[in-house]
């Protein structure tokens, strides 16, 4: 997996940095979040969205803050501490202080009785109300008597925060990479995404002879995609050729995929060529399982080429949604560095993808070029084969994953090859 072991500890390290921000769709978080992907890529701008626009259907919004939310046992210990585990709070819950019986207060419980470590996570974000997360351990050792329940929250006007690196290639042509801001501290479904997009940034800024541009966006996941697609989507229609939605992407388990709406993009090319290749035993999805960003980007009349690269998708895990969710349990140094080492290829699949075309009519005479054995034997050479098999379907229509495919060939050995009968005039590309 090239040199990608020491990355994948600075990655982990990076993931720990983002760990504990109570993220959500707008606020602190998100800020707090953005802030620490811009000390590391300077060039990131951050784009905001002011409470109440309409974007599309949907409105954006107010900013949801947290003072405080704990509850106070029958006797007197603080229980669901909010500062201890952000996932204690429901999100976007209102603020109240109340005393209650036990009876009364468990309809304001959420645990997971199957899992009876997990803390759930769970979000209100367009229906008022209040609640906490708990372990089913915590909840069934809960003595009768009165317990005193105290939120401290705010909903008021303030922004959606958007981040956003551009990374400007040859051609205006781009490629989209596009991951989510929006669950506190979760760390497959979220950190993930977040941290293989921007050490992919790091690459493509530092290692990739670009010929496409490249751009990242960091947004809360539905609400943000829409609110970005609003302004931008004439652009993105013109200029973006291929692109990725990157979630649930640093555990050690599988890899997967789910394509676009489309079905047969270059994302889906690229990603299936790359996976079929280099990682086999991946798992595949449909359309019909889909469930993040890619859902706007794919949206009738938008139509955008994006497929989702993830290593064990969200819902198929069981830490899923849960406390577990971490970067003990579920996301590693090896996973993170996994996940990026797939986009990579597919980013360097894509960039090697020309469409190359035969420059002589019939057969170019290989031992001219010497390149071909020029002893006739029944044993078929299989470099000078390979060489006559990039030819024959150098028709300036097949692209070089397409012939990479039929040859059941990786692009990059195939890419050597065209670059050699390139030199020599055979084709061009
Ligand atoms: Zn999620």
């Amino acid at each position: 997996m090239d040199n990608f072991e020491i990355t994948g500890t600075e990655m982990h390290d990076f993931a720990k940095k983002i760990w504990s921000y109570n993220r959500s769709l707008t606020g602190v978080g998100q800020r707090q979040t953005l802030s620490k992907i811009k000390e590391q890529i300077p060039q990131t701008k951050i784009k905001k969205y002011r409470s109440g626009k309409r974007v599309f259907d949907w409105k954006i919004p107010d900013e949801w803050h947290v003072n405080y939310a704990y509850i106070t046992d029958p006797s007197g210990e603080k229980i669901c501490d909010y500062s201890e585990n952000n996932l204690h709070l429901i999100g976007y819950s209102d603020a109240i202080e109340q005393d209650l019986p036990l009876d009364e207060l468990q309809p304001f419980l959420h645990s997971i009785p199957g899992q009876p470590d997990a803390i759930p996570y769970i979000t209100s974000y367009y229906e008022k109300r209040w609640g906490f997360c708990i372990t089913e351990n915590q909840r069934s050792s809960l003595k009768k008597g009165i317990y005193k329940v105290s939120i401290s929250t705010t909903k008021k006007p303030g922004t959606l925060d958007i981040g956003e690196i551009y990374i400007p290639g040859r051609k205006r042509e781009e490629v989209l990479i596009s991951t989510y801001i929006c669950h506190p501290s979760m760390a497959n479904d979220i950190i993930s995404g977040i941290t293989v997009s921007l050490f992919l940034a790091k690459l493509i800024l530092g290692k990739l002879n670009r010929e496409y541009s490249y751009r990242f966006v960091f947004l809360p996941e539905t609400i943000g995609s829409i609110a970005y697609l609003s302004e931008n989507y004439k652009r993105m229609k013109k200029n973006i050729i291929a692109g990725f939605n990157l979630s649930c992407i640093g555990d050690d388990r599988n890899y997967s995929y789910l394509p676009s709406r489309q079905n047969d993009t270059l994302s889906d090319k690229a990603a299936l060529h790359v996976l079929n290749q280099h990682f086999q035993g991946y798992k595949s999805y449909s359309w019909l399982d889909r469930g993040s960003d890619e859902r706007q980007y794919c949206a009738p009349g938008i139509d955008l080429p994006i497929a989702s690269l993830m290593r064990t998708k969200y819902g198929q895990y069981p830490e899923y949604h849960t406390s577990l969710d971490n970067l003990e349990n579920v996301v590693t140094p090896s996973g993170l560095a996994g996940g990026l080492n797939l986009v990579w290829k597919v980013i360097q699949a894509i960039e090697l993808n020309v469409k190359t075309k035969l420059q002589i009519l019939g057969e170019p005479m290989m031992s001219k070029y010497d390149l071909y054995p020029t002893l006739g034997t029944k044993y078929p050479d299989l470099e000078s084969r390979l060489l006559m098999n990039i030819i024959t379907y150098s028709d300036g229509e097949r692209s070089l994953i397409d012939i990479a495919n039929l040859l059941n060939e990786p692009i990059e050995k195939l890419h050597d090859k065209a670059v050699i009968l390139k030199n020599l005039k055979i084709i061009d590309f």
